[in-house]
């Protein structure tokens, strides 16, 4: 099998038995769901520019596993190049879709399970790398769409995994069968988890001993018995359900969470790749965690570029882009996008090959891209308002624009600059609102202050990572100063 075309692959999902909750309504076919469909035509893109002349190079690797070419969504990096490679693509994603394409949790679970797995078995004499390599082989070979599922709903945050008064809490090992395991509990905010072939759990958090059954990865198809998956809202979402999708703000694509269930489900032996080792359970978060926190740096720069566009377009549209203000915001924003590409460039260019071979990211300056991208977009989006201007919250509907009684009087009052249409000034007005409140807003401002781990984490990670002993001992010795100084 080759690299999937776009239909290909929404054809491939419609052979899934997959029901999912939508607004309140069970579905047997959520992909047809108005919710749903942008998000799923996102994915597709993915599929699409492995195929366009632009885009393919950037879209292909050829993978040292099944030795083919593969789609870089299921590549397993085997150099920097690679990693920067990496960037560039989430870059043009989102700039291209305008929103999150979701295919890159699966790729950065992937690339973390393959050196874990791998450490783990030298440690412990475990079998789960080959096991592994021959599962993700699988995945390159069918170009399919991977889910990667870490955060557990965690509940009170002061209790450990056992001490949760319900232990479900955290996903975990219920029961042992010969030939594999069931596992029970829950993982929230499932980036495209409709839109997947395959799931890939992992730990939430790093495990001590006694917290055996809480370390667990393993692999599962999206249409296993016992999965129940409930969709997750999004600010303004259900204009997506009106006749007219003028409002929507983003016309085509889309993104999308999942609340999924593991009710009882059985996962056979040769899906799992770490059993109870609670040792490996932080490492395999952390290389996640530094993996994900890289992808920031490409994909919410994509996006930025959508939303810098738009701004310095309604600039013109409204006659004010000469203004020296809106000159200087708009350069603030291209530097504060800019600034996060340099960091997701930067933690790529810096990577390192693991044990198993892949290449892991600079796991110090990937935390740095994270923590600027949990600030930086939020102040994109708030120079980005304060140049639209306050229709941005006061426009009135496509409704009322198509009413024969008022629609003229909102033409009429909403022109602005003549060189431009005036239904065109509110499509970007929308744009603009979909990106800085609306639904586009979930994977642009709340995505990036929590996804891939909240600013707190990567602040710990930081600390860890600064070698501050290095860089005392360089002043002291400047200054010919004892470097360890008796405290006083
Ligand atoms: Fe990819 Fe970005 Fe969406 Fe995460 S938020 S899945 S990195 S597009
Ligand atoms: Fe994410």
């Amino acid at each position: 099998m080759g690299l999937k075309t776009a239909d290909q692959y929404l054809d491939s999902l419609k052979t899934l038995k997959v029901e999912a909750h939508v607004l309140g309504i069970k579905t047997d076919e959520p992909g047809r769901h108005g919710l749903v469909a942008p998000s799923r035509q996102a994915v597709a893109f993915t599929y699409d520019a492995a195929h366009n002349p632009e885009s393919r190079e950037t879209l292909r690797a050829v993978s040292h596993l099944c030795k083919d070419e593969v789609n870089r969504f299921t590549h397993l990096h085997q150099s920097t190049e690679d990693l920067v490679k990496k960037i560039k693509m989430q870059r043009y994603c989102g700039a291209m879709t305008g929103c999150c394409f979701q295919r890159c949790v699966g790729l950065d679970a992937a690339n973390a399970i393959y050196s874990t797995s791998f450490d783990c078995d030298r440690k412990h004499e475990t079998h789960f790398h080959d096991r592994f390599r021959d599962y993700w082989s699988w995945i390159q070979k069918e170009d399919l769409v991977v889910d990667g599922a870490m955060t557990d709903p965690k509940g009170d945050r002061s209790r450990r995994p056992a001490d949760q008064l319900d232990p479900d809490l955290f996903l975990r090992v219920k029961e042992r069968k010969s030939g594999g395991v069931v596992i029970s509990g829950a993982k929230l905010h499932q980036t495209g988890m409709l839109n997947s072939h395959e799931i890939l759990i992992m730990p939430t958090m790093s495990m001590r001993p006694g917290e055996e059954p809480w370390a667990i990865c393993c692999a599962i198809p999206v249409d296993t018995s016992g999965l129940r998956y409930i969709y997750g809202r999004q600010a303004s979402d259900t204009r997506k359900l009106e006749r007219d999708t003028f409002d929507v703000g983003n016309p085509i694509f889309g993104g999308q969470e999942v609340m999924t269930v593991f009710e009882d489900v059985f996962v056979p032996e040769e899906r799992i790749f770490l059993d109870g080792q609670v040792d490996f359970a932080g490492t395999l978060v952390e290389r996640f965690a530094s993996y994900h926190r890289q992808s920031y740096g490409g994909c919410k720069v994509g996006v930025g570029d959508v939303l810098i566009g738009a701004t310095e377009l309604i600039a013109r549209m409204n006659g004010a882009e000469k203004a020296s203000h809106v000159r200087e915001k708009i350069v603030e924003m291209i530097h504060l996008n800019e600034t996060l590409y340099c960091c997701g460039l930067a933690c790529s260019s810096q990577g390192y090959p693991t044990p198993a071979g892949n290449f892991q990211v600079d796991l110090l300056l990937a935390n740095v891209c994270k923590l600027n991208v949990t600030r930086f977009p939020y102040e994109i989006a708030r120079l980005a308002t304060d140049i639209a201007g306050g229709l941005l919250g006061t426009m009135p509907s496509a409704v009322d624009l198509n009413d024969p009684e008022i629609g003229p009087y909102i033409r009429k009052y909403l022109a602005a600059s003549p060189d431009y249409n005036v239904l065109d000034r509110m499509k970007v007005l929308r744009l603009i609102e979909n990106l800085t409140i609306g639904a586009g807003a979930v994977g642009y401002l709340v995505e990036s202050m929590h996804g891939a781990g909240p600013p707190a984490a990567q602040r710990i990670m930081i600390g860890r990572q600064a070698e501050l002993d290095g860089k005392v001992a360089r002043a002291a010795s400047l200054l010919s100063i004892p470097e360890e100084l008796p405290s006083s």
